[in-house]
């Protein structure tokens, strides 16, 4: 019986979640694994796409004539058996195709068009090295990958551990090297020169020795020198003598922020738990020996030592010989907490994170796969590192909104975490000061296990909070963006020698400009915002597209030149700080000053170091940040989150003065927090002032319940956009037709309207928002939405379908 290949095919205009059947030809028989990628033919034409093969059959119930696989393009599964099962999942439950979720799974040097190297990795015989690589140590496999021949016998070497496929990037330079040297000449030959050398040679003769020693072998120069003793000028010598050569060896290339980490034999002890430390660790403890895929919440005030449960969870983990998975969110992925769990589990641990190089991350990710790192710690998409056996998912900060990617496929993080943590019977683990409303009332409902943390570390109290009102501010001393009593404070910092943080949530300078004749603000040409002035590039910019213009002179509508700008971003308050406090090192860190590569490191090593005494920034420093010589953090405008039209708004802004109030105080000195606000008796700002979720929880959680929110609800967002206002609107009241007759009458359908930012990147955006308890119909209507999506009636109308939405701006 004829063997035959499922495969999800990579064919943009006519997505589909159907597997394509396909012959294996006889000669592939042996090479076509399910996880594999493959080039088949497509359509009539002579066209090939890449591939995915997700099943393996003996029959079909196709009729027509069945096309062969046309090549294999890896040696081995790049998808293993669980990432297959997940991407299934992944596919069915965010209303994506399947083919973006094999690719989500991937490094991105997998997904594009990559190199393929074979490389001979040890000892090969003559025919292998003569026949299939003429000599040479390396092959590239698009030139074997049509010849099953080659190819059965590349396999059997690989399941021998003789030769490695290596994905490099196309350009070649980017892959890192260091020097390596090679013998160039065998036993006898180098025996031959032996001879001719002078009897006092010492040093040339123990270069031969070793060189003998090699047999073949290429080694590091830096290795070579070591193991020798012998000087590089030997070396050198040798090199002109014509009996090694120098070549450049591939490293793995170590990302910037974890170069000097300690060596193995060098790892930090874990701390002595305290009594409620110890109850948590305890717990997921015997849920990791018991295998058992329970969720816990640990709620843990910040400074509570969260991390150090973890730590040492994970270090259960690993005793059990399994392997362990840290999620942080992006923005708190600072050095600071990478270097802590670097300190603890040494070269065990891989990190993965979007300031990583392509190639950089597919290090990391090799290593994972190969089982050379247990521990990962990353970002969003490190949920799908290819580790085997985990025995422990940890997601910290979970009410973090970046753990959704607001992209296809829409998952959340925490959901692919239940997932991996359930077929991998291990237990999850979900941390926070400010649990997620959806978390928290998981817990109270016992779906999760509450963990506490209430007290900080050594029994600091938490930083006491001030408010102030800035109505009376400016009322009684006019607009500025610092009131008195933080001004007063900053002062007093500076004068003791201790350092403060700043938190505004807003970059650039201004944040619109106005026309003061005709009352005409600069807008973006693409999107419906207006453009923030940015004194350092001296350009007006879109925050939302990027577009980039230069400060007009006069009003682009009425050529007035009463131009004014309003609003204010970090860029402006740090000149303010330089007039105000005319001492103060300030160092500024936002979207603009950390782009470069390294500079988000650098930036907070520096004021670490105390290079500075103010860190002014955007919320990128609310998270993860412990600086003991921090007693002051002041919060500019606590209100910019409370006006938008988001239901989830207090939550976020509570959340964050939370966050930002943790920075203050961690080390023995006491700290202190200011916060302005033009909204001081909004029950988000009064229950941060009091440090207290519980209250916090109860009145959200009523509000949400009246308004028929989540965690009352769930929620679904439809998006239809088009360059044409007409044809978005068109397209989403064709859709909510399909809704209304398809639903349940308990589901509640919203709009469809223009979306709060009505225009983006020159399209228009309508959107639906679906509430609803429970409605049988509503996951097979979606499907038939999004595949409807690709049929002609939806020319370039773009719709996406996003569970659980995030924001709803
Ligand atoms: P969280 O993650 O809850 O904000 P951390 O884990 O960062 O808290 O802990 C705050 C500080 O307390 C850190 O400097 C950490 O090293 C220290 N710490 C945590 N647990 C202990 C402990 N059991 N004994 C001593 N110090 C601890
Ligand atoms: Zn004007
Ligand atoms: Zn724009």
């Amino acid at each position: 019986m004829p063997e035959l290949a499922q495969v999800v095919v990579d064919v943009p205009t006519m997505q589909t979640n159907q597997p394509y059947t396909y012959q294996i030809p006889p000669t592939l028989e042996k090479q076509i694994q399910v996880g594999v990628r493959v080039i088949v033919p497509f359509g009539n034409g002579r066209r090939t796409v890449q591939g995915f093969v997700v099943g393996i059959d003996q029959e079909t119930k196709y009729e027509g004539k069945l096309k062969p696989i046309q090549a294999i393009m890896d040696l081995q599964p790049v998808i293993s058996s669980e990432l297959m099962e997940l991407s299934k999942w992944l596919a069915d439950s965010t209303y994506s195709f399947w083919i973006s979720c094999l690719y989500t799974m991937l490094p991105s040097l997998l997904k594009a068009k990559t190199a393929r190297i074979i490389r001979i990795i040890d000892e090969v015989d003559e025919h292998v090295a003569f026949d299939i690589f003429h000599g040479k140590d390396e092959l590239e496999m698009t030139d074997v990958q049509d010849n099953p021949k080659i190819l059965s016998e590349l396999l059997k070497l690989q399941k021998a551990g003789k030769i490695a496929i290596e994905y490099q990037v196309e350009d070649r330079a980017h892959a890192k090297t260091v020097t390596g040297i090679r013998p160039r000449l065998n036993f006898e030959q180098l025996e031959d020169e032996r001879i001719s050398l002078h009897s006092n040679a010492h040093a040339q003769n123990r270069l031969i020795s070793y060189l003998q020693s090699l047999n073949g072998q290429t080694v590091k120069f830096k290795e070579a020198q070591r193991i020798t003793g012998l000087k590089p000028a030997t070396f050198n010598q040798g090199q002109k003598k014509g009996w090694l050569e120098k070549v450049p060896i591939e490293v793995y290339r170590q990302p910037l922020d974890m170069q000097g980490t300690p060596d193995d034999q060098h790892l930090a002890a874990p701390l002595t738990l305290n009594a409620d430390q110890e109850a948590a660790v305890n717990k997921i403890n015997h849920a990791i020996d018991d295998h058992a895929s329970q969720v816990f919440l640990l709620q843990g005030v910040t400074g509570s030592g969260k991390t150090e449960v973890y730590l040492q969870s994970i270090a259960n983990a690993l005793k059990q010989g399994k392997t362990a998975l840290m999620l942080v969110p992006e923005i708190s992925l600072t050095p600071q907490i990478v270097n802590r769990v670097r300190r603890r589990f040494g070269s065990k641990v891989a990190v993965l994170h979007s300031s990583l190089s392509n190639g950089e991350r597919y290090d990391e990710w090799r290593r994972i796969e190969r089982g050379e790192a247990q521990v990962v710690v990353g970002a969003r998409s490190a949920i799908f590192a290819p580790l085997k056996n985990i025995g422990l998912i940890v997601l910290d900060e979970e009410h973090e909104s970046s753990y959704k990617q607001d992209e296809s496929p829409r998952y959340h993080a925490r959901e692919v975490a239940k997932w991996r943590g359930k077929y991998n019977h291990a237990p999850v683990v979900l941390g926070s000061a400010t649990p997620s409303l959806e978390s928290r009332a998981r817990a109270v409902k016992n779906v999760y296990h509450l963990l506490r943390l209430p007290h900080r570390v050594n029994q600091q109290i938490l930083p006491p909070i001030n408010i102030v009102d800035m109505r009376d501010e400016v009322k009684k001393h006019g607009e500025s963006n610092f009131s008195q009593t933080l001004l007063g404070e900053l002062a007093d910092r500076l004068q003791k020698g201790e350092q403060s943080i700043l938190m505004l949530n807003r970059r650039g300078f201004s944040s619109f400009m106005m026309c003061r004749d005709c009352g005409a603000v600069l807008k973006c040409p693409n999107c419906d915002i207006s453009l923030t002035l940015h004194m350092d590039t001296r350009t007006m910019k879109c925050h939302y597209c990027g577009h980039e213009e230069p400060i007009p002179h006069e009003c682009p509508n009425c050529h007035s030149r009463q131009i004014r700008y309003y609003g204010t971003g970090t860029e402006k308050v740090e000149q303010e700080l330089h007039q105000l406090l005319p001492g103060a090192r300030i160092i500024r860190m936002d979207v603009d000053t950390t782009r470069r590569k390294g500079m988000h490191a650098k930036l907070l090593r520096q004021f670490g170091h105390h290079q500075a005494d103010i860190l002014l920034g955007t919320q990128m420093i609310a998270k993860g940040l412990d600086f003991p010589n921090v007693t002051l953090v002041g919060v500019l405008n606590a209100d910019t989150g409370l006006g938008l039209p988001d239901f989830r708004a207090s939550e976020r802004t509570f959340d964050l003065l939370s966050q930002v109030s943790g920075r203050a105080g961690r080390a023995n000195k006491q700290g202190k927090v200011i916060i302005q606000t033009y909204n001081p008796d909004h029950y988000a700002i009064q229950d941060a002032k009091e440090h207290n979720y519980e209250k916090f929880f109860k009145q959200e959680m009523m509000l949400r319940r009246q308004a028929g929110y989540p965690p009352y609800y769930y929620t679904v967002r439809l998006m239809a956009s088009h360059p044409e206002e007409a044809k978005a609107a068109g397209a989403m009241a064709k859709i909510y037709e399909q809704l209304k007759n398809g639903l349940s009458s308990s589901t509640i359908i919203l709009g469809p309207t223009p979306r709060a930012i009505a225009r983006m990147k020159r399209r228009y955006y309508y959107q639906i928002v679906i509430k609803y308890k429970k409605d049988p119909h509503l996951h097979q209507l979606l499907f038939d939405i999004l595949q409807n999506t690709q049929s002609r009636g939806f020319k370039d109308v773009q719709v996406s379908i996003d569970p659980d939405p995030q924001y709803f701006m």
